[in-house]
């Protein structure tokens, strides 16, 4: 596939919100470690939401991502949602009146994303948070973004992965994990983990 389109992106959402409800135990596990036994829950409900018809049947990609952050931020409580929401709400301010995008264009639309998670979450790298996932995803994209949108989406997918993995030993530095200081060291990070399901399913979706 060549260019990212409205179908796409509608399939990426149900992809998502699908894994999510499949995952939402294990989700849950990995913050009953570290947090409050939410994450799993929170973001099912939060992307079931979103891929409900009222928000997922957009005519654009812009209006898509923003009901998308919309739902995220009204139906997730807690830390995650409104992040979430952020990625997907500065998401469909950079996208504009785009009707599809090639891997640079989603590369630019991924990273306003992110931006808005950083500005928002004010985490950094290694401070054990989703952001350690979406950081080296981004990094894998762009580094194979020249040879098309498919090579680029499978390389985040495996990065996010890794990088989520990679929480396991940090200690966490932000959010309700970062209150059990050393505690909260060799569990794998709830927010990374949904992250990397996010990119896994766009690779899914664009390959
Ligand atoms: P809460 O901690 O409010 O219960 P969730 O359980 O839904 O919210 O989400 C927890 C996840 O949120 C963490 O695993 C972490 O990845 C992410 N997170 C927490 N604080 C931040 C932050 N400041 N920036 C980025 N991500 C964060
Ligand atoms: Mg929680």
């Amino acid at each position: 596939m060549s260019s990212f389109s409205i179908d796409t992106a509608k399939a990426w959402m149900q992809a998502y919100a699908q894994v999510l409800e499949e995952n939402k135990e294990y989700l849950t596990e990995l913050d009953s470690a570290i947090g409050d036994a939410d994450h799993g829950t929170n973001m099912a409900r939060g992307m079931n939401a979103a891929v409900e018809p009222a928000n997922l049947d957009q005519p654009d990609l812009a209006t898509l991502f923003k009901k998308v952050g919309l739902a995220l931020v009204s139906k997730v409580g807690g830390t995650a949602g409104p992040l979430y929401g952020t990625f997907f709400m500065r998401a469909a301010k950079e996208t504009g009146d785009a009707g599809s995008l090639d891997a640079a264009g989603l590369s630019r639309v991924l990273h306003a994303g992110l931006q808005g998670v950083l500005d928002r979450g004010k985490a950094e790298l290694q401070d054990k948070t989703m952001v350690d996932a979406m950081t080296p995803a981004l990094e894998a994209f762009d580094a194979v973004a020249a040879t098309g949108l498919t090579a680029a989406a499978t390389a985040a997918g495996k990065a996010a992965r890794a990088g989520a993995e990679a929480t396991t030993p940090l200690l966490a530095r932000k959010g309700r994990a970062s209150y059990l200081g050393e505690r909260s060291v060799g569990h794998q990070d709830p927010g990374a983990t949904s992250s990397a399901y996010l990119f896994e399913t766009l690779a899914k979706v664009v390959s």
